[in-house]
């Protein structure tokens, strides 16, 4: 084996980055660390601000930025309050996120016809800058991951190939592709959008072979490509029953 090879197969080697912030056992937000201090992916919901700004206090840095996955009122419910306690900290979503907490659910051209599902809530904030698939926020990576809902973006640290999926998983209640329900945490399906969307996105994700999968539901999963494969092929049987 060459030099090159081991290093491809080694590639997520680094300490993992994040810290997982838990509300109610079941709402997770994230703290990240890069280089200039942390990013924060989601905001929990309303009433969060005081133990996400807690954790950081502990951690030592500053949260320099606020990433959203979707619009969902328990991932954007401490959005204002963070915004206003952190008057420096840029906030950045997808454009569609932006529009969702404006009130305007206009869906995308191509977008599946299907009523929206779950609950949203206004927001002041408006976003500094909106990302788009592809774009890069410190050392994460934007992936698209419609489904759950049609705004719904993920984000891979392409340092410890931690996945960050917000709702297109979830592991409370067991590993489940978004809408597929699973009855001991049934929220995030009952909130899910469109599932052969979110069965497109489950597939691009496990893709990415991550190195720990990290949802807004549910504990963290190490090496989970297998068990991923494993949720995708039960929801794909599920929604054919369905179907
Ligand atoms: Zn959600």
């Amino acid at each position: 084996m060459n030099a090159s090879q081991s290093l491809e197969r080694t590639q997520f080697v680094e300490r993992f980055r994040g810290h997982k912030v838990t509300r109610f056992w079941v709402m997770n937000t994230y703290l990240i660390e890069e280089d200039d201090g942390l990013t924060l992916i989601d905001t929990g919901m309303s009433g969060s601000a005081d133990s996400i700004l807690a954790a950081a206090q502990q951690l030592g840095q500053p949260i320099r930025r606020v990433l959203l996955t979707h619009a969902h009122t328990d991932h954007v419910g401490s959005l204002d309050a963070l915004v206003q306690r952190l008057p420096d900290v840029a906030f950045l979503c997808s454009a569609q996120t932006a529009r969702f907490l404006k009130d305007d659910f206009t869906l995308a051209p191509g977008q599946a016809d299907t009523p929206l599902k779950g609950g949203f809530v206004r927001c002041e904030s408006t976003p500094t800058q909106t990302v788009k698939p592809g774009d890069h926020v410190g050392s994460l990576q934007v992936i698209a991951a419609p489904g759950h809902s049609p705004d719904h973006i993920a984000f891979l640290d392409t340092r410890d190939g931690t996945l960050y999926a917000g709702d297109a998983f979830q592991t409370q209640g067991g590993l489940a592709v978004a809408g597929d329900l699973r009855w001991r945490f049934p929220l995030p399906a009952w909130a899910t959008w469109d599932m052969s969307t979110a069965l497109a996105t489950a597939q691009k994700l496990v893709d990415l072979k991550p190195s720990r999968l990290a949802v807004g539901h549910g504990s963290m999963l190490e090496n989970p490509v297998s068990a991923m494969k494993e949720a995708i092929a039960q929801a794909e049987r599920n929604f054919r029953d369905q179907a």
